[in-house]
C-alpha cells in the first residue's frame, strides 16, 4: 500500500484531500506545519508528498528544496496563487506536478495514481501504445516510453513531448508550445518553455546519451526526430 504525507495547514483542504484518498485505500499521514513534515520525511518512508505551498512556518518551496538534499519522493504541490505557479514552473525545484486551489480532490487523486504508477514497476503492457521511432506514445493513459523505458514526466513535459510528437519534424515555436501545452496556465514566459525543454532533454539523455531527438532552431523554436 503506497503511503503519502500530506503537509496543509488549512483542515477543511487537508480534510477533503484525505477523505479522497483514503477512499482510493492509499495510507494517509496528515501535518499542519513545514517543518514537522521535513522531520517524518527524514524519519519514515513516504511514496508520494502532497505540499502545500503557504505553510506558516517553512514554506513549500524552501521546504522542497532541502528534501531534495536527501530525497527524491515524488511532490505534488498545492498552490493558491498565479505567482505560485509560475514559481513551481519555473524553478526547477523537482515538483513533480501541482493543482491549483481551489481544485478537485478527485483530480487530485487521479494525479496521485498516474504519479506513483510512474515510479512504479516498468511500463504494463496494456494500454494502446502508437510507436513513433524510439518513441511509443499511449495518449489515452498519457504516457510516453523511450526505448524500453517509460518516461517519468511532469504534466508540462508530458504535454510538451506529445505536442512535438504529434508533428515530428516541424518546428514549432515557442509561441506556439504556449499556447498549446500551457494552455491551462496563461501567465507563462518563454523560459518555461526552454526550462521543460531543458528537463525533458535530460530525462532522454539518461536512457540514451548517444542521440538527442529534440533540436533547437535558433530564433524558430524546437523540433523532435522521433
Ligand atoms: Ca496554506
Amino acid at each position: 500500500m503506497s503511503r503519502i504525507l500530506v503537509i496543509e495547514d488549512e483542515s477543511a483542504i487537508a480534510d477533503a484531500v484525505l477523505y479522497a484518498l483514503r477512499a482510493e485505500a492509499y495510507s494517509v499521514e496528515h501535518v499542519l506545519l513545514g517543518r514537522e513534515g521535513l522531520r517524518r520525511l527524514r524519519e519514515e518512508g513516504f511514496d508520494l508528498v502532497v505540499l502545500d505551498v503557504g505553510l506558516p512556518d517553512l514554506g513549500g518551496f524552501d521546504l522542497c528544496r532541502e528534501l531534495r538534499t536527501f530525497s527524491q519522493v515524488p511532490v505534488i504541490f498545492l498552490t493558491a496563487r498565479d505567482g505560485e505557479i509560475d514559481r513551481v514552473l519555473g524553478l526547477e525545484l523537482g515538483a513533480d506536478d501541482y493543482m491549483a486551489k481551489p481544485f478537485s480532490p478527485r483530480e487530485l487523486v487521479a494525479r496521485v495514481r498516474a504519479r506513483l504508477r510512474r515510479v512504479g514497476a516498468p511500463a504494463a503492457e496494456t494500454g494502446n501504445w502508437r510507436q513513433q521511432g524510439a518513441f511509443a506514445h499511449d495518449s489515452a493513459g498519457q504516457r510516453i516510453r523511450y526505448g524500453a523505458q517509460e518516461l517519468a514526466l511532469t504534466r508540462y513535459e508530458y504535454r510538451l513531448l506529445a505536442a512535438l510528437l504529434a508533428r515530428p519534424g516541424a518546428i514549432l515555436s515557442r509561441e506556439q508550445l504556449m499556447a498549446d501545452v500551457w494552455r491551462d496556465a496563461p501567465e507563462t514566459f518563454d523560459r518555461t518553455v526552454d526550462t521543460h525543454i531543458k528537463t525533458l532533454r535530460t530525462k532522454l539523455h539518461a536512457i540514451d546519451p548517444q542521440r538527442d531527438p529534440i533540436q533547437t532552431h535558433r530564433g524558430m523554436g524546437y523540433s523532435l526526430k522521433p
